[in-house]
């Protein structure tokens, strides 16, 4: 069973002018596409062939030998979710999760800070992430790379993508206005 390339939860140009058309055709069209088209090379007619994404990526996390698959697979999962985590103009948590946001972070405002400060300190590429334990408690995390949250049985709810390819069109080498601009424009709840 080969994955498709999931479709886009917004047109290419929705998020201008904070994140470019441009920007979207490349990180979406190109990088995602070829995560995708990656793994459905490696995982032809393996045992992985008739996994989920997450089985895959738990069956090969910390795996040398089998690391082309993991990082592959990872940045599709990682891919799909961060699309979701985005729409224009926003949107800030309700409910249960603002409830869950201030139990465990004070306030909103204490959590954008903290998951900022994840996102601009990642060294190198990879991700940050608002995270949920079987416990039910929430933290921010950063990832390297394509390393991900359901590789180290944590359930991602929102993350922002640090790699240079997801804001280097647009912001240049200005990490922190990217992820600033993603929390105060784009993040969705
Ligand atoms: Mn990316």
């Amino acid at each position: 069973m080969a994955f498709d390339l999931p479709k886009l939860p917004f047109a290419e140009n929705a998020l201008e002018p904070y994140i470019s058309a441009q920007t979207i055709q490349f990180h979406y069209g190109k990088h995602h596409r070829t995560y995708v088209e990656n793994l459905n090379k490696l995982i032809h007619e393996t045992a992985f062939d008739k996994m989920s994404l997450v089985q895959i990526i738990q069956e090969t996390a910390g795996k040398a030998e089998y690391a082309p698959i993991f990082n592959n697979a990872a940045q599709a999962f990682n891919h799909e979710f961060f699309w979701n985590c985005m729409v224009p103009e926003g949107s800030a948590p309700q409910g249960e999760i603002k409830e869950k946001i201030n139990r465990y972070f004070g306030s909103y405002d204490k959590f954008c800070e903290e998951f900022q400060n994840a996102a601009v300190s990642q060294f190198g590429s990879g991700w940050a992430w608002l995270v949920e334990d079987k416990s039910g408690k929430l933290s921010v995390i950063k990832t390297s790379n394509a390393d991900t949250p359901v590789a180290h049985g944590l359930k991602p709810i929102v993350c922002v993508d640090v790699w240079e390819h997801a804001y280097y069109l647009d912001y240049q080498n200005r990490r922190v206005d990217f992820v600033n601009t993603f929390i105060t424009h784009l993040m969705k709840f």
